[in-house]
């Protein structure tokens, strides 16, 4: 799944190529993917791009129309949902790439752009709204902490206020917002800390090397994802994790053999070595 880098990185790419530019088709090709009324969608041609962002995990694409004020289409991706840049879109509304089509925009310079997804489920999103909390994956979300204001002492009654192992907060998108699999094992094996032990239990020093490094892990990966095409992002986001679907291979820190255990129905690495003195977790 997409996390806060890559979708950030996708957000400052479409940004660059689509503000100011005007909708002149936007269709969706496999209706379940729209999640508000059809005609929510068919009201935004002509609407002008005025900026993206990323909410989390989201694409924040933000129109301005004359006579519809500033709507937003939220798009979350699921779990193989991405999108793809067109400086010339297809005409016709065949794929371009391995990925299922759920959706083109076509904008007025002839660039556009695709929703895909790769997955079987197609479980990538679309809502049309006035404001982006009217979408209930956003407003229930948690603080990023990838915001440049998110501080130490936030994150403390965060991981002080849940009975939840350290892996599944990292996770809880109602706690914190953006992280996913892949970069809560990254973080978790950066602070040497046990995935399963339990968040109220970190001693202060612990929480602060915790959060310095959810905070670092995720800065770095974001500067790295920094000009990397959209088609390229996921790749480059896999070659560049440490252990995450790395299970076999030598810890890069104390050359251990990476671990894996399954955890809520997905398969995660650690280092016994670094992270749990030695334990195995499976
Ligand atoms: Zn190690």
């Amino acid at each position: 799944m997409p996390e806060s880098p890559e979708v950030q990185e996708a957000a400052r790419f479409l940004d660059e190529r689509s503000a100011g530019r005007t909708i002149v088709s936007i269709d969706v090709v496999l209706p379940k993917a729209l999640k508000t009324a059809p005609e929510s969608v068919a009201g935004l041609v002509g609407a002008q791009i005025a900026r993206v962002g990323r909410i989390a995990k989201m694409l924040d694409v933000e129109l301005t129309s004359p006579g519809n004020g500033i709507r937003h289409v939220v798009i979350h991706f699921g779990h193989d949902g991405w999108v793809l840049w067109h400086d010339s879109a297809p005409a016709d509304l065949k794929r371009s790439g391995p990925a299922t089509l759920m959706a083109r925009v076509r904008l007025d310079d002839g660039s556009g752009f695709d929703l895909t997804d790769a997955g079987q489920w197609k479980a990538l999103t679309i809502h049309v709204v006035d404001d982006p909390r009217d979408v209930p994956a956003v407003a229930k979300l948690g603080p990023d902490p990838a915001a440049p204001e998110f501080t130490q002492a936030q994150f403390a009654r965060i991981l002080g206020g849940r009975r939840k192992q350290l892996k599944a907060l990292l996770q809880d998108q109602t706690a914190l917002a953006g992280i996913g699999n892949a970069y809560s094992d990254e973080i978790l094996h950066a602070a040497r800390l046990s995935p399963v032990v339990h968040a109220a239990l970190l001693t202060d020093d612990e929480v602060a090397r915790l959060y310095g490094h959810t905070r670092a892990v995720l800065a770095e990966a974001t500067t790295a994802r920094r000009g990397i095409p959209l088609a390229e992002l996921r790749a480059a986001k896999r070659a560049a994790l440490r252990i995450h679907r790395r299970p076999g291979e030598r810890c890069p820190v104390c050359g251990d053999v990476i671990a894996e255990f399954t955890y809520s129905g997905a398969a995660a690495q650690y280092c016994p070595t670094c992270q749990t003195g030695g334990a195995s977790l499976a």
